[in-house]
């Protein structure tokens, strides 16, 4: 069965929904935003990476910069992180430079968040220059994580694990508890014990995908290349499978498939796996409700 979409009011605390705010990945797509999941539970706003287009799609998932609660970032490849910066200035103008933006992430993410910040130096200094009520730059809260570290974030517990993308190190995965309810979103990374760790059990495990039977064909030795630092379908759902998540949602997928081929994906990953198979367009909501 699909839980596709919005179970608020009744099911308060019951519910945790995951928003596939950027199925894309770093080919352009004009249908797709880069990789960014928002996930939602009452006011708790996390969102995990911000790639091309995130502030974009977080409006059309009713939610704004503003409303977060956290950032949670996987690891510093571009398609992952290219519009933070988006968030941290449309974070700041909205709160009047009043609220303080937590962020997450791997060792590099405080010096990529300051690098960021640095490279707006000018457009802070016109807008104070400009507005009465902002007096200084962004405020961010950067936690640079190791793997094995837990925390809460407003209503939520988060765990974080050590994955595989090499040669992009560190690179984290995180798994997002509440009330029962669990998501490991893991980013870009091959099948390793941090995936296996994070995804166990969980009600809906996010994984970021390419098919590697047609990634292989091409005759881009760039394309080539990604193949062995990717899961691909295969992969995921036997993950998926060992771990025994209850569903998994594909995303980032390469190559992008149109909506004729959303039966070939799931089927590659229906070989490995028995449970429920998310596969969409942008703004793709799966509402998880906890049986009362
Ligand atoms: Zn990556
Ligand atoms: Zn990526």
């Amino acid at each position: 069965m699909n839980w596709f979409s919005g179970g608020l009011g009744l099911w308060q605390n019951n519910y945790m929904d995951v928003v596939l705010t950027g199925t894309g990945s770093p080919l352009p797509d004009p249908n797709r935003a880069g990789p960014s999941t928002l996930i939602k539970v009452d006011d708790c706003h996390v969102l995990v990476d911000a790639g091309r287009g995130v502030v974009m799609r977080m409006a059309g998932a009713g939610s704004l910069p503003l409303f977060l609660s956290a950032v949670l970032i996987t690891h510093l490849h571009s398609d992952h992180i290219c519009d933070l910066n988006d968030v941290i200035t449309t974070h700041w103008i909205m709160s009047q430079g009043n609220a303080v933006l937590s962020i997450y992430g791997p060792p590099g993410t405080e010096e990529f968040v300051n690098r960021q910040i640095h490279a707006l130096e000018a457009d802070i200094s016109y807008r104070i220059e400009h507005h009465q009520e902002l007096t200084d730059g962004p405020q961010v809260q950067v936690v640079e994580l190791a793997p094995g570290e837990h925390f809460t974030i407003g209503e939520v517990f988060v765990r974080t694990e050590a994955t595989e993308h090499a040669p992009v190190k560190p690179t984290l995965g995180y798994r997002i508890e509440h009330n029962e309810l669990s998501v490991a979103l893991v980013g870009d990374t091959v099948p390793c014990n941090g995936v296996d760790e994070l995804a166990r059990d969980v009600d809906a495990y996010v994984q970021t995908v390419i098919r590697s039977d047609l990634v292989g064909l091409s005759p881009n030795s760039m394309m080539l290349d990604i193949l062995d630092y990717h899961s691909d379908v295969q992969q995921a759902a036997q993950t998926a499978e060992r771990v025994n998540a209850k569903r998994l949602l594909l995303t980032h997928m390469v190559p992008a498939p149109n909506k004729e081929q959303y039966s070939e994906w799931v089927s590659e990953a229906r070989k490995h796996f028995r449970g429920e198979i998310v596969i969409g367009d942008d703004l793709t909501t799966v509402s998880l409700q906890r049986t009362p």
